[in-house]
């Protein structure tokens, strides 16, 4: 990719271009070490004019509806006048290098919605880079005037936490299942949940979701005693419950302006960020390290057969990534 100047970049994303929006992304997800002293100085000189919009997380397990949901929501909001930015984080997409979710044909009217901007996952590096070039890609999206960014993804892995450490709200999507519900729930998303919406609460399907609604309610007030979030029901397909739904997220998300709790997570958010790139960075220096790298092998035997203590090995793996310090 041939980069541009960075004025222009800023221009354009500042006058709301989405050609220089799509570029400006494209070059903070570039992993070329050329191309990151330049996304870099973009992004510092577009950060006065970032952190405007309400930051939503959307998460739920495939063939849940989030898609359908998404659309229905963002144009739903994009009836009221928000400019709707749609970003994705999918863990399996560096895997399978295609991305399976913010794609644009998942989510069809609102790809064709002018006030709309939908962005597929970064395909390609470690959740830890995927997350950053997510968070980036949300500033660029801010600066270049959308109110409202969802960031989508589905509940594997670590993408979760990751998506609920960089928005002002978190919703995840459930069915009403076959009487378990309340088995097989990840407790991790329901601890950092904001809402929970039963969605498909659509046709026969309705008076379970209502239950479902019920069951949720008990489980997570004895879960989260004081902090419990809303439980909703939704039908994406019919648009159903969707107004009801956004105002409750606009509801909390002011009360938590006014408190100063959104100011006190985004300040912590982005401290979180900073120290999970030097861990990063460590991680990868340390792999990148010739003399590590040769005495891995021998030790995680010795480890494994019982020479040496997994102590000790992480002294002597420190020992030659540090010679300076007494690790
Ligand atoms: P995703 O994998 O979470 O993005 O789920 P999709 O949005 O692709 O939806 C999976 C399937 O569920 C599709 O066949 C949708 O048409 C269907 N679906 C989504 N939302 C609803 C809903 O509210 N009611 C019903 N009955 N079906 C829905």
């Amino acid at each position: 990719m041939k980069s541009l100047p960075a004025d222009t970049y800023v221009e354009g994303v500042r006058a709301g271009d989405r050609a220089l929006l799509a570029r400006a992304i494209t070059l903070v997800e570039s992993e070329h070490p050329r191309h990151a002293a330049l996304a870099q100085e973009v992004l510092t000189r577009l950060l006065p004019h970032t952190g405007k919009s309400k930051r939503v997380g959307i998460s739920g397990v495939p063939g849940v509806g989030k898609s359908t949901f998404i659309d229905a929501l963002g144009m739903h909001l994009a009836g009221n006048g928000h400019r709707v930015a749609v970003l994705a984080i999918d863990p399996s997409s560096s895997v399978s290098g295609g991305s399976i979710l913010g794609d644009k044909t998942r989510m069809a009217r609102l790809a064709r919605e002018p006030l709309a901007y939908i962005r597929p996952s970064p395909s390609s590096g470690t959740l830890g880079g995927v997350a950053r070039k997510t968070r980036e890609t949300l500033l660029l999206c801010e600066a270049a005037g959308f109110d409202v960014v969802l960031v989508e993804t589905v509940g594997v892995g670590q993408s979760e936490t990751v998506v609920a450490d960089m928005v002002d709200f978190y919703l995840v999507l459930m069915l009403a299942g076959a009487g378990d519900e309340l088995q097989g729930i990840k407790r991790g998303i329901l601890e950092v949940a904001d809402m929970v919406a039963i969605n498909k609460a659509d046709g026969d399907n309705a008076p379970r979701a209502m239950q479902a609604r019920a069951q949720y309610r008990a489980a997570l007030h004895l879960m989260r005693p004081g902090a419990e979030p809303v439980v909703t029901t939704c039908s994406a397909m019919e648009g159903t419950g969707i107004d009801t739904l956004w105002a409750s997220v606009e509801s909390v998300v002011a009360q938590r302006e006014a408190s100063g709790e959104l100011a006190r997570r985004r300040t912590q958010q982005q401290v979180g960020w900073m120290w999970a790139m030097v861990h990063d960075g460590l991680r990868a220096a340390l792999r990148a390290h010739p003399e590590v790298s040769a005495l891995i092998p021998a030790l995680e035997q010795d480890v494994r057969e019982g020479r040496a203590t997994p102590t000790t090995a992480a002294l002597r793996v420190l020992g030659a990534f540090l010679p300076q310090t007494q690790a």
